[in-house]
C-alpha cells in the first residue's frame, strides 16, 4: 500500500496564521500543472506498490479549473497503479465551492472532500483573514452533501485569542448539526513569519490562558465522542468507517511520494522534500533535474517515529512489533520510561499495546517527547 500526495502551492488570499508554503499570485498555474504531470512521470516507479489513498492539499486546491484536474488525473492513472476504489481527497475553500465548482468536481474522481472551515463564528473568522462567512460555510458543505459528497470533514480552529468557550461550544455544536463524517480540530499555533505571530510580539492580542485551551480541548472530545465521532487521532474525529484513509497511513508508516513544491515524500528508509519554490520546482522540473533533498533515516529516527504516531493514535504502540523492529535496547529504554506514565494512569499497557489514557492525552507532548530518543 502506498499514498500519494500533491501539493497546490496557490491561494487566493493568505489568512493571517498560516505557514504552508503557497503563492497568492496565480499567473505559474498552467507552468506548474504542466510540471507537475512531468513530475509523476519521472517518479512513476516510487511507490512500488498499489496506491490506496490519493491527497490534493495545499495551497487551496480548489484554485485550480477543471482542465488542470483533468490533466493531474490523466498523469496520475497513467503513471502509479491507483486502485479502483482509492481514497481520493481535495482540500477546498468554502467560497470557493460554488454549485458550478461542485457539480465540476462530481465529475472527477474525488470520493472525499476536506473543507477548511476553521469557525462558524463570524468575528473569528475576520480575524483569521478567511474568505467566507459562517454562513457560507454552512451552504458551500450543504451544496457539496446534495452534490452526492457522502464522505465530508471539516478542519475547526480553537484557543484563539479572545475564543470563549460558549463561541466554540457553538462551533462544535454547528459542526455537528452538518451531518459530516469526520472533523480535524486543531490548536491555534503561532507560527514564526506570520502575522499572527508578529501580532503577538507586538502584543497586540494574548493567547487563550492554558487552562482554557484545556477546557476546549475537553470540551471537543466529550462534545464529539458524544455524537458519535471517535477521536482515531489526537486532532481527528471520524465516524466508523470515515477515518482519512491518507493520513492514518501516515501514522502507519506507509510510504507516500509528494508531488508539487515542498511536497515531502517518504519510503521507509528515506524522507525527501521538493525544492519550497514554484518557479524553481517548474524550472529544475523542465529541466529534468528536480530540486530535491533528502535525508536517510537511522534506527533512532525510526523509533522515534514510531513512538510519535504511534501515541497519538488510538492503535496505539504496538510492543512486540516495536522490539521486533527495534531491537532489545529500545524496547527496553520505551518500557522504562513509560512506566512512571503508567502509574500515574497517564499511558495504559493492555494486550501489549501501549496507549495514552484520556487524562494522558492532555500531556501527550511531554510523554511522547520522554519516551522518543535524543
Ligand atoms: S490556511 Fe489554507 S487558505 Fe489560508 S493561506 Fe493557508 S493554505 Fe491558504
Amino acid at each position: 500500500m502506498a499514498g500519494i500526495y500533491i501539493h497546490i502551492p496557490f491561494c487566493k488570499t493568505r489568512c493571517t496564521y498560516c505557514d504552508f508554503y503557497t503563492a497568492t499570485n496565480e499567473s505559474q498555474m498552467d507552468p506548474f500543472v504542466a510540471a507537475l504531470c512531468a513530475e509523476a512521470k519521472m517518479r512513476s516507479e516510487e511507490t512500488g506498490e498499489p496506491v490506496e489513498t490519493v491527497y490534493f492539499g495545499g495551497g487551496t486546491p480548489s484554485r485550480l479549473h477543471k482542465d488542470h484536474f483533468e490533466q493531474i488525473f490523466d498523469a496520475l492513472f497513467s503513471h502509479f497503479p491507483i486502485v479502483p476504489d482509492a481514497e481520493i481527497t481535495i482540500e477546498a475553500n468554502p467560497d470557493d465551492l460554488t454549485e458550478e465548482y461542485l457539480g465540476m468536481l462530481s465529475g472527477l474522481p474525488f470520493n472525499r472532500i476536506s473543507i477548511g472551515i476553521q469557525s462558524f463564528d463570524d468575528a473569528e473568522l475576520t480575524f483569521l483573514s478567511r474568505r467566507h462567512t459562517g454562513q457560507e460555510a454552512v451552504a458551500a458543505v450543504r451544496r457539496a452533501q446534495q452534490h452526492s459528497f457522502n464522505n465530508i470533514s471539516i478542519d475547526l480552529m480553537y484557543g484563539l485569542p479572545g475564543q470563549t468557550m460558549e463561541i466554540w461550544q457553538k462551533n462544535l455544536q454547528q459542526a455537528i448539526d452538518l451531518n459530516i463524517q469526520h472533523i480535524s480540530a486543531y490548536h491555534l499555533i503561532y507560527e514564526e513569519k506570520t502575522r499572527m505571530y508578529r501580532l503577538l510580539k507586538a502584543g497586540k492580542i494574548r493567547p487563550v490562558r492554558e487552562e482554557t485551551s484545556t477546557e476546549m480541548f475537553a470540551m471537543l472530545i466529550d462534545t464529539l465522542t458524544a455524537h458519535g465521532f471517535i477521536q482515531y487521532e489526537i486532532s481527528a474525529f471520524g465516524r466508523e468507517g470515515c477515518f482519512s484513509q491518507h493520513n492514518s497511513a501516515y501514522w502507519k508508516d506507509v510510504k507516500y511520494v509528494g508531488l508539487g513544491p515542498a511536497a515531502h515524500s517518504y519510503d521507509g528508509d528515506h524522507r525527501s522534500w521538493n525544492v519550497a519554490s514554484i518557479n524553481r520546482y517548474i524550472n529544475s522540473i523542465n529541466a529534468g533535474t528536480p530540486e530535491r533533498q533528502e535525508e536517510q533515516l537511522s534506527l533512532y529516527d525510526k523509533y522515534n517515529e514510531f513512538i510519535l504516531t504511534g501515541l497519538r493514535t488510538m492503535w496505539g504502540i504496538n510492543l512486540q512489533e516495536l522490539r521486533a523492529q527495534f531491537g532489545e535496547q529500545l524496547h527496553h529504554f520505551c518500557l522504562e520510561n513509560a512506566q512512571r506514565y503508567i502509574d500515574q494512569k497517564l499511558l495504559q499497557s493492555e494486550d501489549g499495546i501501549l496507549r495514552l489514557t484520556r487524562e494522558g492525552i492532555f500531556i501527550s507532548d511531554g510523554i511522547m517527547s520522554e519516551l522518543m530518543w535524543v
